[in-house]
């Protein structure tokens, strides 16, 4: 088996690459290295089963030459994290929107498999406790730029849905909820590499706003395994999965759990939204998945708490510094 990874060189796409070369796979990453790294596949580098290709996803000729050969796509390529996106909104919708269309249409040339990654993103300011797939979206204006990324995805959502129902392309999409673990960057703004360079740095850890949103939080392990078990399932195929923690936490809670394992002297400082990110900044204030649905197609569990997840992620900075 031949998997295409777009984004393997980022940090899911480059634990999903690991995780299939361990189960016996072919893994060709493709990636630009806008936010991906040689440094987050700088192990893989040796095994004779894996292939890099420093490319972008809007290249046509590229991806249709390895969609060709390979057996099945796992698009995870995309501008991500909010701060990114509310920086560059429309670089972040070029990528996603075009960059999506692109591979789909060569796995529609090729007759390929492909998974798409979207997001919890999609569901906007939508509080109502535990979040469904096919619960509303609610928005706030599309000149706000953080829903910019929320409508570039559901675009993504729409182009695999259809890909599947007119083209009948085996399409599955995924919604990630917030995922973290090692190699994951605080540079686009994600709140526990955030923290914990902060903390082991003893410097202020910057809650943004009340510090009373909350946030659920999956290790990334857990993400690739669902993945690589969602994109062998048939009844899976035109469907979407929420891919998430449904143990809630408050940034506040957060910052002080993160500050006592680091042991850190940091104090804990609040930020108002309008100048962490811009003026009109709209957040989330909590965000649950409901996790039944791909619980029952495929048995996903939670497998890593939070502290272990924490953990991790103090264990890579203090590894890398
Ligand atoms: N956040 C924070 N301080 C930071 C970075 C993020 O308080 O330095 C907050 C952010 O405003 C949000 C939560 O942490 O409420 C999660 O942010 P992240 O960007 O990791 O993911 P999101 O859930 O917003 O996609």
């Amino acid at each position: 088996m031949i998997s295409l990874v777009t984004g393997g060189a980022g940090f899911i796409g480059s634990h999903l690459c690991e995780e299939l070369l361990k189960k016996g796979d072919k893994v060709v990453a493709i990636d630009n290295l806008s936010t991906g790294s040689l440094e987050n596949i700088k192990d893989l580098n040796g095994n004779k089963s894996f292939e890099f290709v420093n490319g972008s996803i809007l290249d046509e000729n590229l991806m249709d030459k390895f969609t060709e050969r390979c057996d099945r796509i796992f698009h995870l390529a995309a501008a991500v994290g909010v701060k990114l996106i509310v920086e560059s909104p429309l670089e972040s919708m070029r990528t996603n929107i075009k960059g999506s269309e692109i591979v789909l249409q060569m796995a529609c040339r090729y007759r390929k498999q492909v998974l798409v990654t979207s997001t919890s993103e999609i569901y906007g300011k939508n509080k109502e406790g535990l979040l469904k797939e096919d619960d509303d979206r609610i928005l706030g204006s599309p000149l706000k730029s953080r829903w910019s990324y929320s409508t570039s995805k559901a675009v993504d959502e729409l182009l695999a849905y259809y890909y599947y129902k007119d083209k009948g392309i085996p399409t599955v999409i995924v919604r990630l909820f917030n995922t973290v673990g090692p190699r994951q960057t605080g540079n686009y703004g994600m709140v526990i590499p955030t923290f914990v360079g902060q903390a082991i740095r003893n410097e202020p850890i910057t809650i943004y706003g009340t510090g009373k949103q909350k946030r659920c939080f999956l290790h990334v392990k857990d993400a690739v395994g669902a993945l690589m078990k969602l994109v062998d399932v048939p009844e899976a195929r035109g469907d979407v999965f929420n891919i998430g923690s449904d143990q809630e936490i408050s940034i506040e809670d957060l910052a002080k759990k993160i500050v006592a394992l680091t042991g850190s002297k940091s104090e804990i400082t609040y930020i108002p939204y309008n100048e962490a990110y811009e003026e009109g900044f709209e957040d989330m204030e909590r965000r649950i998945p409901d996790i039944s649905k791909i619980s029952g197609l495929i048995g996903f569990k939670v497998n890593y708490d939070l502290d272990s997840i924490i953990e991790s992620v103090i264990e890579y900075q203090k590894g890398s510094a």
